[in-house]
Order: structure tokens, then sequence, then C-alpha cells
């Protein structure tokens, strides 16, 4: 039999679900990976300022076309072929399917809500040519109803949660498919594909790799940042971070530290498996290696979201997991539309959270006390709609996770499962004097402050004039005033989720 391995968002030849299964049932095994017009036509670009040249910029993109051109000297390496396409996926998928006479199609499943239906309708068209679509879990440890309560119903809380997790683990679930082993099914062009017909056009089709002009989008600062594109770059970075993973739990929460992995992009793309990241971590922490436990932690939290959005897809589509915080009033009209662009930019006068703003804009990151810091500032401290910053993250996040993301800023807005309680409300002050209390990362991203004292650099309109000259600052000038207080803020924040009092 002859399969096509349709590769998503699992650029990776090693430890990879579907392709071992494909080489496992195929004599003769193909891949694809399609840059989806569906998806890539409906991104907005991350520049503040629409580009004279009509294209867009985003560092997402041109980290896959890296990873896939690597993806595919890897499989040429192996003896088989990646061809590339740009075209809307659920057609073109059943095309080629067809034209290259394969008798299925094998894939990693991908359970955002968007996602399932596009595989839906792909499985109906195949299933109409005779074809048959088989999916697999490859993405996370454990999936949909794999981890569940006793009474079979999903978890909602975390902490129940990771200790099932973790009491279910083992060699089992964390062992890599070994791909290399049946690697000789992997094949080239098959000769049908020189044919006309259907087939017109398929044998070029594979020579060049669309560049990232032909797809809409300008070169961005992805190469001046530190995370190499592809396996080799996922590679590298998970040795560096093993060096240290010891002190992740200490670290952590510093975001002028070296702390975390920054692995997530690659873990979103799948450049990285879950599981070859998960077993050597989880082997360390169960020799009582407290950094490596709380980065296993980590990834477990990642898990909790995944199944959540299976569970509940319309956390994945504006509602709050808690309906009654939709009846929340958030702040509207050409005020909090000023406001909101003021966060987006990094200009709310609480350094901290321009700093943190400013580091997504200008790298794709953000640390993820910050991305707390940011969120909560965001819906507590202005009193805008919480989807208007998941869009904004959305957007900009280099790792962007539908299920993180929405896990994320449900945390922070209170409305979600497990999330912060709606009266705990972070103060950016306290927060910027703990997390960052030197201003090392201030002063990184906010130069218009590094001259300040390090005392005064959380708070800068706490400077007397005088220190204010000092440090050559006209607050309101070369640096904005607080765009709220914080204590009114707070004041009018608890009032504003008082519709929620009682339902807790
Ligand atoms: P590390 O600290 O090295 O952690 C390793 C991996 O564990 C991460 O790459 C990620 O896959 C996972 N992880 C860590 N923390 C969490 C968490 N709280 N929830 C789920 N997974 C986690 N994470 C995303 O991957 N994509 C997002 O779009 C995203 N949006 C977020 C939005 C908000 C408002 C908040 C508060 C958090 C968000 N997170 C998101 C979670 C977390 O901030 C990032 O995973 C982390 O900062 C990524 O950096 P890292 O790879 O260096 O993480």
């Amino acid at each position: 039999a002859r399969g096509l391995v349709w590769l998503r968002r699992d650029l990776r030849a090693h430890d990879h679900a579907a392709l071992y299964h494909a080489l496992r049932s195929c004599q003769e095994v193909l891949c694809v990976f399609v840059f989806d017009r569906a998806i890539l036509d409906a991104l907005p670009g991350q520049d503040l300022q629409p580009r004279p040249d009509g294209l867009r910029s985003d560092r997402r993109v041109e980290f896959i076309l890296a990873s896939v051109q690597a993806l595919r000297e890897r499989l040429r390496g192996m003896g088989g072929e990646l061809l590339v396409r740009h075209a809307v996926a659920q057609e073109e998928i059943p095309k080629l399917a067809r034209a290259l006479q394969v008798q299925a199609v094998f894939a990693n499943r991908d359970d955002e809500p968007q996602a399932l239906e596009r595989d839906a309708q792909v499985l109906g068209a195949l299933a109409n040519a005779g074809i048959s679509f088989h999916t697999f879990k490859d993405h996370c440890i454990f999936e949909r109803d794999e981890v569940m309560t006793q009474s079979r119903t999903p978890y909602t809380v975390f902490t129940p949660y990771k200790r099932a997790w973790l009491a279910k683990v083992d060699d089992f679930y964390l062992k890599s498919y070994p791909v290399h082993h049946h690697a000789q099914a992997l094949m080239r062009m098959p000769e049908v594909a020189a044919g006309g017909g259907e087939l017109a056009g398929l044998a070029t089709a594979h020579e060049a790799l669309p560049t990232l002009q032909a797809l809409g989008f300008a070169p961005t600062n992805l190469p001046s940042l530190q995370i190499p594109a592809g396996t080799e770059g996922a590679a590298a970075m998970f040795e560096r971070f093993f060096e240290r993973i010891d002190r992740y739990d200490k670290t952590r929460d510093y975001p002028a530290v070296r702390g975390p992995s920054y692995l997530g992009v690659h873990l979103r793309f799948g450049t990285v498996s879950i599981r070859e990241l998960a077993a050597p971590a989880h082997q360390l922490a169960l020799q009582g290696n407290s950094g490596a436990a709380t980065w296993v932690s980590e990834l477990i939290w990642r898990d909790f979201y995944l199944q959540l959005l299976s569970h509940h897809p319309q956390v994945g589509q504006g509602k709050s997991f808690k309906a009654v915080y939709d009846r929340i009033h958030w702040h509207q009209g050409k005020h909090a539309d000023a406001l909101f662009a003021a966060w987006c930019e990094g200009r709310t006068g609480y350094p901290l959270v321009d700093a943190a703003m400013r580091q997504l804009l200008t790298t794709g990151y953000m640390h993820n006390r910050l991305r707390m810091v940011a969120a909560s500032f965001l819906c507590k401290d202005l009193g805008l709609d919480w989807r208007r910053g998941e869009a904004w993250f959305a957007q900009h996040l280099n790792d962007f996770e539908l299920a993180s993301n929405n896990g994320g800023w449900q945390w922070a807005s209170s409305s979600g499962c497990d999330a912060q309680p709606w009266f705990r409300i972070f103060n950016p002050v306290t927060q910027s004097e703990r997390f960052d209390a030197e201003g090392k990362f201030i002063r990184r991203y906010v130069p218009e402050v590094a001259a300040l004292p390090d005392k005064l650099i959380h708070a800068p309109w706490r400077a007397s004039p005088l220190e204010l000259e000092a440090a050559g600052i006209r607050l309101g000038e070369h640096y904005p005033q607080p765009l709220v207080d914080h204590a009114q803020a707070r004041e009018a924040s608890l009032a504003r989720y008082g519709v929620v009092r009682g339902t807790e």
C-alpha cells in the first residue's frame, strides 16, 4: 500500500506518531506539508503600521518555513520526500491523495476547534474517494479522555489532574516512536506523478519551496533572536536548558534571568517531540531533582489546557469557562481603545508592564511571570475585556497555542477553571519589586527610565522632581505618566467583578 503523511504542527522526522504508523503499515510513504491559505491569509501580521509593500510580517511563518526546509532535507537524507504546497489544505490533501494514488492518509491529531472541522471535511472527501484517514495522538502525553476523574468526568482543577497524570505516566507513554526502524518505506516521488491530468504540476511542485514573499510575508528579525529553527535548533536549545534545569524552580520567576527553556515555539510547531522532553525530565524528577519536577509540572499544565479545550471547545471561541463572567461590563469606546493601544505598545507608564509588552513586540516571546502581570493589568487595572488581550498575544507570541493562551488569559481574568480568584489583583509595582528587584529587565526594554535608581524604577511617578531631573526624565514627555492609579483601578475592578459575587 502507499500512504501519505500530512504534517501540520509536527515538523520533524523522528519520534513522530503518524509517520511511524504510516511506515509500519505501508510499503511506500510520502510526506506533505501545506502552507494553508485558510490559516495564512487570515493572519493579521505583526506590524504596528501596514507595510508599504503590502506584505505582512510574522515570525512564525518564517520559523515554519525554515523548519520545513530543514525537515525536507532530513527526509531526503532518509530516502524520502516532502512535498510542499501553498493551497487550502482541506482541498489540497484529498486532491493530492487521489493524484498520488495513495490508499491512506496519516496525520497527528490537532484538537483545536478549527482544525477538527478541517479534518472532518478532509475525512469526508477522502472517504468519497475510498481513501482512509488515520489520526494519532502525538502532541501531548495524554489527550482527550485519557486522564479523567474516578467518575469519568474531565478534570477542571489542576492539582488533582497533575496527581492523576503522574500516577498514570510510565515508559509506555514516554517512549519515542522509532521512525528510523522502518525508514526504508520512505519514497521519493512515484512514477505516476510525472503523468498529466490531475498530476500535472506535481512533479515540479516538489522542487523549490515557496519563498516567504510568495506566501505574502516579509522577513522579520527572527534570525537575530536566539531561537534557531528546525529539529537541530530545538535539540541545541534543549541541551542548553538541560544544563540549568536543576535551577528552574528557583529562577523561573525572574524575567531578567535565563531560567525557562524558551522551547515553547518548538513545542508549538513540533520541531521537538513532547516525549523527548518529558522523558528525561521526568527521570530526573523521579531522582528528586526539584527543578526538573517543577518543569514537568509546566508540561502537565500544557496537557491540562489541551484536554480542557478538547472537552470545552467553546472556551476557544470567545466564551468564559465560567459563564457568569460573560456578564461583566468591560470598558468600551474610544477611551478604552486608547488604553488598549497603550497597553499593546508598552506605554502604560508601569515600567514592568511596558517592558513585558515591548519584549513581546520585539521578540515574540514574553516571560511567563510577565504574561501573568500584563494580562492581569489589562483586565483588572485597565478594565478591558481579556479577549482583546488574548487576541493580541495570539497575534504576536511565537509559541502561541490556543489552549494555553486561552487558559492563561482565563486564569488571569478569573473566568477560567482553577483560575486566580476574581478579588485577587496583582499589584504591578509589587510584582516588579519582587521579580525584577534590580530593574535589570526593565532597563533592557524601557531605556527611558534606565537612569532611575533601582528603588524608583518600578514606579517613576513616586520619584521627586529632583530625582526625576537627576535621571533626565520628564514624566509625560520622555516616559508616560501611569495610565491609571492602581489603588483606584483595584476598587473599580472589584466593583466591576461584583456581578459574579456569590458564584465562586
Ligand atoms: P518553560 O518555562 O520552559 O516551560 C516549558 C513548557 O511548558 C512551555 O514551553 C509550555 O509548553 C509549557 N508551559 C509552561 N507553562 C505553562 C502554562 N502556564 N500553561 C501551559 N503550558 C505551559 N504557553 C504557550 O505555550 N502558548 C501560549 O500561547 C501561552 N499563552 C499564555 C498566556 C498567558 C496570559 C499566560 C499567563 C501564559 C501563557 N502561556 C502560554 C504559558 C507560559 O507562559 C508559556 O508556556 C511559557 O512562558 C513559555 O516559555 P518557555 O517555553 O520558556 O517555558
